[in-house]
């Protein structure tokens, strides 16, 4: 088969300096990494691979060298690592700490915090764990808690920001459909989509058009890699999103003459190239 890469695809800055980062914090003594590192299954299993430990909660942490991931953590929880006298190491992406400098802003105007997300996905837990009171929408469906709050509180001002891997789309239809149910609420959203995200996203828009199937290289888990496929799938193409070429099955390809091929900002270079070799000889 013939396969035509996206124009923007595979890792992003902030991935690539929290796996140097933690790279580099390995070779200097021992290490654990609170959580992982990023979603994808390869680059955990490279972290296990150079010695670091890896907890998801920060009692358990055993060493005196904590790294916290890219997807960022809530400051009680930094401060808490601090007063432990631990060594804190910080890989949260920069584009993440963005959102919640926007989101603190948002509170100390006045506003009622919303966030746009998977309320157990680790950056949206790290947005809002700093505050008592916040509501996070994942779909139409959550707008309700907001109906009822804004019943009882008619004043109430919303500030909202999204986690930076959703669908920009998807957000933005999102607010809007806040705006008409809430016609007379003062909405301020921010977009906190990173500038990444949406370069990925745009391309596979591109790709969609041009190709007959897409594949997504990625980890279950990662949401920007899911968000890709279901993006793909919403243009009317097939879409596949696979971990490794392992994963990848013949029958997806019958009648497909040219494939488009993208992967999540923690998808590493290696396995996107397997991805290719494997489609590009069948
Ligand atoms: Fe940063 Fe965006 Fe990459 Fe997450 S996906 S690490 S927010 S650049």
């Amino acid at each position: 088969m013939q396969v035509r890469m996206a124009e923007h695809f595979g890792m992003c800055f902030g991935v690539r300096d929290a796996i140097d980062l933690a790279l580099d914090l390995t070779r200097q003594g021992p290490l654990t990494i609170l959580g992982d590192l990023v979603h994808n299954p390869d680059v955990v299993a490279q972290m296990d691979a150079a010695g670091a430990v890896r907890v998801h909660h920060q009692e358990k942490i055993g060493t005196s060298t904590v790294l916290l991931t890219a997807h960022g953590v809530a400051d009680r929880v930094r401060l808490d690592l601090r007063e432990r006298g631990l060594a804190v190491h910080d890989a949260t992406c920069p584009l993440v700490t963005r959102a919640h400098r926007a989101l603190a802003r948002l509170v100390a105007d006045g506003r009622h915090p919303v966030v746009i997300g998977q309320p157990r996905h680790v950056e949206v837990r790290g947005l809002v764990g700093d505050l008592n009171d916040c509501t996070i929408l994942q779909d139409e469906a959550d707008l309700e808690q907001l109906t009822v709050r804004i019943e009882r509180e008619p004043e109430l001002r919303l500030g909202v920001v999204s986690q930076t891997t959703q669908s920009l789309e998807r957000v933005h239809e999102l607010v809007e459909t806040m705006r008409r149910r809430f016609p007379r609420t003062d909405i301020h959203f921010v977009d906190t989509v990173c500038q990444p995200t949406k370069d990925r996203q745009q391309a596979l828009r591109d790709l969609a058009a041009q190709t007959d199937v897409v594949v997504v290289v990625g980890g279950p888990d990662s949401n920007n890699s899911r968000k890709l496929a279901e993006l793909a799938r919403g243009l009317g193409r097939p879409a596949y999103l696979v971990a490794s070429a392992s994963e990848l099955r013949p029958e997806w390809f019958v009648h497909c003459s040219l494939v488009g091929l993208t992967a999540g900002t923690s998808t590493p270079d290696a396995i996107i190239d397997e991805v290719r070799a494997w489609l590009e000889s069948h």
